[in-house]
């Protein structure tokens, strides 16, 4: 813990929130393990949260203080070519795309800076609590997209690979969109139990069994196959899941560089679909919220006030206790 000055508007466009509610993300492991190299030296972490603006600039026109709102991962000026088409990851502004709790501060902290307020900030309904909202603006927002991207029809069968945080949010946003079948694919037993206990309609296998299934399948693979896990050899077996003209989306942020073995794949003529994600979806994620067709509390399986987050970080690092999500409470007790 670290005692920085609260942040201030430096931009006619920026909110200070007040932190309600944060989480810890995968990528701020991987931004302490050096592999994001845009990551800034000794930045406040944290891109996913909810709060109460404290404070908005003259040019700020959506949110004013005292709204309750979810923090969009990504900082975006609407006005670029990429935003315009909706890439807003890719915005060329100099706050653009993944700036928050990357290259400026985040929100494992009391108050965070958002810049361009009017699309970082979504107002949250008064009938959705924080907790339903905390993952409105990264994660949820990241399933939503590769569910979006993955172009599912309804005879489909979708393969997901990966029942971590990131995996059971694309989960919940994949059967929005109704495919015939879902096989979710899962090395953690514990974390296969809790697919089978939340989502019973959603066939669960290990990643041993996974291309034995995957071949078996009437049409020689999955339709659509959707890589969240990142592992040693799941990116091989995401392609290799894939029937001929599949969709592979892959949404896993790897530590290492993955091999494309073209030779080995000619004739499959996949399409191949990467991440990072387009957060421009969470005012529609917060309805769906509202109208009771997503909930992800479950996903949030502990809570720690920021004063402990050392004690988070080595739980969701060590993954013990069951762990899938951590939330963080402002204040110290
Ligand atoms: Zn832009």
């Amino acid at each position: 813990m670290l005692e920085k000055p609260k942040p201030e508007i430096l931009d006619q466009k920026d909110a200070i929130v007040k932190v309600t509610l944060s989480s810890i993300y995968s990528s701020d492991l991987h931004i302490k393990h050096g592999s994001v190299s845009r990551a800034v030296p000794g930045i406040t972490v944290g891109h996913e949260m909810v709060g109460i603006v404290e404070q908005v600039g003259t040019e700020v026109n959506t949110v004013s203080p005292g709204d309750r709102v979810a923090v969009n991962v990504e900082t975006f000026c609407g006005e670029c070519f990429f935003c315009k088409r909706g890439y807003v990851n890719n915005c060329t502004d100099t706050n653009g795309g993944w700036a928050l709790g990357c290259r400026i501060d985040g929100g494992q902290a009391e108050y965070v800076r958002v810049p361009y307020a009017d699309r970082g900030l979504n107002k949250i309904p008064d009938n959705v609590s924080d907790e339903q909202a905390l993952l409105v603006g990264d994660v949820l927002a990241t399933g939503f997209w590769a569910a979006r991207i993955s172009e599912i029809k309804e005879d489909d069968t979708v393969l997901i690979i990966g029942a971590g945080p990131t995996g059971l949010c694309t989960l919940q946003c994949v059967m929005l969109n109704n495919p015939e079948k879902i096989i979710v694919c899962e090395a953690s037993s514990e974390r296969r139990e809790f697919v089978t206990h939340h989502y019973p309609s959603v066939q669960v296998i290990t990643p041993g069994e996974c291309l034995d299934m995957a071949t078996a399948l009437n049409r020689g693979g999955a339709d659509v196959v959707i890589e969240v896990a990142g592992a040693e050899n799941t990116f091989d077996l995401a392609w290799k899941s894939a029937r001929p003209n599949a969709i592979v989306t892959v949404v896993a942020l790897y530590d290492k560089p993955q091999v494309l073995p073209l030779p080995q794949m000619y004739g499959k003529n996949l399409t191949f679909k990467t991440g990072g994600v387009d957060g421009c979806d969470c005012a529609e994620i917060l309805k769906l919220i509202e109208a009771g067709k997503i909930d992800t509390t479950p996903l949030i399986t502990h809570t720690f006030p920021l004063s402990r987050i050392a004690e988070a970080y080595w739980l969701f690092e060590n993954k013990g206790d069951g762990v899938i999500k951590v939330a963080l409470t402002a204040g110290n007790s």
